[in-house]
Order: C-alpha cells, then sequence, then structure tokens
C-alpha cells in the first residue's frame, strides 16, 4: 500500500487521527472499524479531491478559492432558509398541555385502517395524536388550527444523515466519494469540537425540520469522545426532533491506549442508554463495517457493541468500497449478526437471496439514492430489499452534498427506478409499462410509515393513527406549486417543496408553524453556523 501524504493534512487539532497515522492503524479494537485504513489503496495520493477519477474542479481552484465560493454558496443557503427562519416578535410558547385540533384537512393517514379522508380534523392531545376522524368536537381550551387547503400527512423520516456535516454543507458539490473521504472526512469532521458538533447537529436538524422530517437517523461520525457525544444530544435535543443518535467511537491516536478509550466510549454509551431508554432521542451505535477493513476485527467490533443491546448501523454493499466482501449478509448470518439489530446503509450489490436472508433475520436497510447514483454506489437497493420484505427507510446521507430533505430522494428514486424498468423493458424488444409500476404513494410510504418501520420506530411514529406521538405535516395544497389540488400523493410527491410544507409538528409541539420554523434561536443559529463554517474552511485549506 502506498503510504498518503500531504504535509498540510498534518496539522489536525490534536489527539485527532492524521492521514500519515493511517497505515499504522490497529485493527483488532472496537475502533479499528473507524479507520478508512482499508479504503486509501484505492483512492491514490491524497491531492485534494482527486480520488481515482483524475483532478475535480475543485483541484484546479485558486489557492483561497474555497472560502469565496463556500460564503457564496453559504450566502446563497442563507437567503433561502430567511423565509423559513421565525418572524422576530413570534415566538409562540406552545403549551404541551394543551390540546391542538387540525380541522378540515385532507388526511393522507398512511394507516391503512384509516385510509384518506377528503375532510378530516386530527386531534392531539398530550404530544399524542388521540383521534382522526371526517369531525371532531374542539376540547376545552383546545388550540384550533384552521386546516382547509392543506394535506396532513406524517411527518416524514430520514433513515441516514450525516447531521454534523451541515456544517460543510456544499463543500462536497463536485466531490467523488474519495473527495469527499479526504476533504469532509479527514479535514473537516475529525476536526469539530463538541460545540462545532452541537451547533451542526441543531443546525441540520432545523433544515430536516424546516422540510417536513421530523424523525432522522444521525450516523454520527463526529462521537470523538464523550463530549462530543454528548454535544450531538444536546444540539438534537435543542431542535426539538425525534432522532436516532449513532453513537460511534473514534480513531485511535498512533500510540493511543485503545483498551482504555474503547473502554470509555462503551461506558459512556452505556450511560446514555439508561438515561435515554424513552423519549425524543434514542441511541443506536453505528460502525464503518466489514467492507472497509478485514473481516476478523469488524466482525469482532459488531460483537462487542451487540452487547450494548441496540441496533449498530453499518454501511455496506457499495460497488466503490475497495474492500467489500462477496455474500457479506450470508457471512454475518454465519456469525449470527443479522438480525433486528442491525440496519444496513446502501447495500446496493448484495445478492437477491441475501436480501431475502436479511428479511427473514428482520435486518433493516436505508437507501440514499441520490448520493448513491452519484458516487458509484449503485443502484439504491431499497426496491429489491423492500420486495423481497425487508424494512426499508430512505435517507439523503451527507449534507456536504446534498440538502431539501427527503422529498428530492423520492423523486431521484423513482425516476432512477422507472427508468431502469423501462430500460430493460425496451432492451428485451417491449414497449415501457403502460402503468408506471411505481407509484408517488409506495413513494410515500418509504418517507412515513415504511421509514419508521426501517428505523423500528413505527409504534410511535410514521403513520396518523391514535395513540401514536403526534408528528404532522400541513402542505399547502392551494399554493402556486400545488394548485389546482388533485392526487394527494403525487401532490406532495412532485409538486410541494419544503416552502409548501407549512406547519411541522414533532411529539405534539410546533417545530415550524405559518411556514416559519419557531425556534426563536433559529437566526442567530445561522449566524453562528456561517461564521464557525468559514473559520473551519480556512483551516482546512
Ligand atoms: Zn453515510
Amino acid at each position: 500500500m502506498k503510504a498518503p501524504r500531504r504535509a498540510r493534512d498534518g496539522q489536525g487539532c490534536k489527539g485527532v487521527l492524521q492521514i500519515r497515522d493511517l497505515a499504522a492503524l490497529p485493527f483488532a479494537s472496537l475502533l479499528s472499524s473507524q479507520s478508512i485504513a482499508g479504503i486509501l489503496p484505492r483512492l491514490g495520493p491524497v491531492t485534494g479531491a482527486a480520488g481515482r477519477n483524475g483532478p475535480s474542479i475543485m483541484n484546479k481552484m485558486p489557492e483561497g478559492a474555497g472560502l469565496g465560493r463556500r460564503a457564496l454558496i453559504a450566502a446563497g443557503a442563507a437567503t433561502g432558509m430567511a423565509a423559513a427562519l421565525p418572524a422576530q416578535a413570534q415566538a409562540p410558547a406552545t403549551d404541551p398541555a394543551r390540546p391542538i385540533l387540525l380541522r378540515g384537512a385532507l388526511i393522507l393517514s398512511m394507516d391503512p385502517a384509516i385510509g384518506d379522508l377528503p375532510r378530516g380534523d386530527i386531534l392531539v392531545e398530550r404530544g399524542a395524536i388521540r383521534a382522526v376522524a371526517p369531525s371532531i368536537p374542539a376540547p376545552e381550551g383546545a388550540e384550533v388550527i384552521e386546516a382547509a387547503g392543506r394535506i396532513a400527512m406524517p411527518g416524514m423520516v430520514n433513515g441516514h444523515i450525516h447531521l454534523a456535516q451541515s456544517m460543510q454543507r456544499g463543500l462536497s458539490t463536485e466531490h467523488s466519494f474519495g473527495g469527499y473521504f479526504q476533504t469532509i472526512v479527514l479535514r473537516h469532521s475529525n476536526r469539530m469540537t463538541p460545540a462545532d458538533v452541537q451547533l451542526a447537529d441543531q443546525a441540520g436538524a432545523l433544515e430536516q425540520i424546516a422540510a417536513g422530517v421530523t424523525t432522522v437517523m444521525d450516523w454520527s461520525r463526529e462521537t470523538m469522545s464523550p463530549d462530543h457525544a454528548d454535544a450531538a444530544l444536546a444540539g438534537l435535543d435543542a431542535a426539538g426532533i425525534r432522532a436516532v443518535l449513532a453513537y460511534t467511537a473514534p480513531p485511535i491516536p498512533q500510540g493511543g491506549d485503545a483498551a482504555a478509550i474503547n473502554g470509555r466510549m462503551i461506558a459512556h454509551a452505556r450511560g446514555l442508554l439508561a438515561r435515554r431508554a424513552e423519549g425524543l432521542v434514542r441511541i443506536w451505535t453505528c460502525l464503518q463495517g466489514p467492507d472497509f477493513t478485514p473481516l476478523a476485527p469488524a466482525l469482532a467490533d459488531m460483537k462487542r457493541l451487540a452487547e450494548l443491546g441496540v441496533p449498530i448501523a453499518i454501511h455496506t454493499g457499495a460497488a466503490i468500497y475497495p474492500n467489500r466482501k462477496a455474500r457479506l449478509l450470508a457471512q454475518l448470518d454465519a456469525e449470527g449478526l443479522l438480525n433486528e439489530r442491525l440496519q444496513i446503509v446502501h447495500a446496493n450489490t448484495h445478492e437477491a437471496d441475501e436480501y431475502r436472508l436479511a428479511a427473514d433475520k428482520g435486518v433493516m436497510l436505508c437507501s440514499t439514492p441520490e448520493v448513491e447514483m452519484r458516487m458509484g454506489h449503485g443502484h439504491p437497493a431499497m426496491f429489491q430489499a423492500a420486495a423481497a420484505g425487508m424494512k426499508v427507510s430512505v435517507g439523503t446521507d451527507i449534507p456536504s452534498m446534498v440538502g431539501g430533505g427527503l422529498l428530492p430522494q423520492l423523486r431521484v428514486a423513482m425516476a432512477a427506478e422507472l427508468h431502469r424498468i423501462n430500460v430493460a423493458a425496451l432492451a428485451g424488444g417491449q414497449g415501457v409499462p403502460a402503468t408506471p409500476p411505481v407509484t408517488a404513494r409506495q413513494m410515500l410510504e418509504f418517507a412515513t410509515i415504511g421509514g419508521a418501520r426501517g428505523l423500528g420506530l413505527d409504534r410511535v411514529t410514521g403513520s396518523l393513527t391514535p395513540g401514536k406521538r403526534a408528528d404532522i405535516l400541513l402542505v399547502r395544497a392551494d399554493s402556486p406549486l400545488t394548485a389546482p389540488r388533485s392526487d394527494p400523493a403525487g401532490l406532495v410527491l412532485l409538486q410541494a417543496g419544503p416552502g409548501e410544507i407549512e406547519t411541522v409538528i414533532v411529539d405534539g409541539r410546533f417545530r415550524k408553524r405559518d411556514g416559519r420554523l419557531v425556534d426563536a434561536g433559529a437566526a442567530a443559529l445561522f449566524t453562528r453556523l456561517q461564521a464557525r463554517a468559514e473559520e473551519m474552511a480556512a483551516a482546512a485549506r
């Protein structure tokens, strides 16, 4: 293996893995799977965003251009975000004990027993959905929201995102996988302080809420210390989003005491688990997994983390993973690791019988269609996996490349799958299907009840079902983008944007209202994010 070198990459903060250390990383530890040693041979010399696809436009930019470009992108993002930020005078203190009645909406319940209601009411009490019916009398003291002209639907579930990378928004616009890893992971993520993680997690969660996502699975690569993990939780708590925080452990610095660091992280995770068994934020763990490292230590890591008794998430099966293992799912099954406490992310290239095996064992799968197709992971596995019976969610993956919540991912995935089917039909001498075999409603199921199932949260969220927590969206069906109203699922999926997502309720609390985030501190938060992102971009050059 050729050891990658880049002088200025050696200047990161103390205690954080440096590129020059990678070749010497230990494998036989919990933290071994966090190493990226496995992917480096395929990346070639570390020269910015080049990877093995040759120089990118980023590489050709003059020194110093990065910050200007970053600032430009951030300024554009800030302009768009302004519309979603709270007005100064507006900071409604919602009383969580006060019932809420949403009245007169077109309801897409995503619950087969309830179905769609052309006009209906939803009653929320103490954070839970109490009733969904054509007409519900307002209880004493209830806040009544007139929702005529709106589509009420469950909040969306983002099955995989690296929220802390909201600090690096837009920096991966021209990245290949190699460029992304070398730039974002090694020169940004690894240098984030706990305060950075808190800021970025909160900001990223607010972006998701603004786009109609009420539940996220936050793959926190940045939990490099217990303080980082606490900071990620503080950011999620402050945003008020429902979340799964996937806790990981950092790479061991060269010469570091692996046993001590592992022990400290696991003890901390255990403490969090004891305190976070219920509530808005649950704890999982995550590892790079066997497709990034030799098999034996990766399996040992998974078995060790399995003792915590919570789901483990791993990235698997992408065509670009250099250490991808043939028949990995079958191998995991042989080790007793294929079970309902495993989430596989991407998982594009497993064999047909492996998806069926994974389905039988209750394994969860998440596809992130846009990043997967841009970077070469492969066709999104979500359709094949769902057909095999797996619990499937859809995610956005890396905010450094793509944003805007879940709807863009669903549109991309639907188009990609129809394209695949059409191309195959034409190649086989047949005409394209007269009726497209993937529907808008199926795609919305992936975003709601399917996604909730894909995170093991379908008893809590994912449909407008009495007894579940109140994660609800009101989508305007009378805006310039959505009028005139027709098929509601198609309207939400293919016509609406974040601007149409007028109201977002998480766990019975308004988080977006009248088209604006209700968090009175959001504007100041994004100002701080901008300033810190510029500092970090300058330090990473
Ligand atoms: Zn990921």
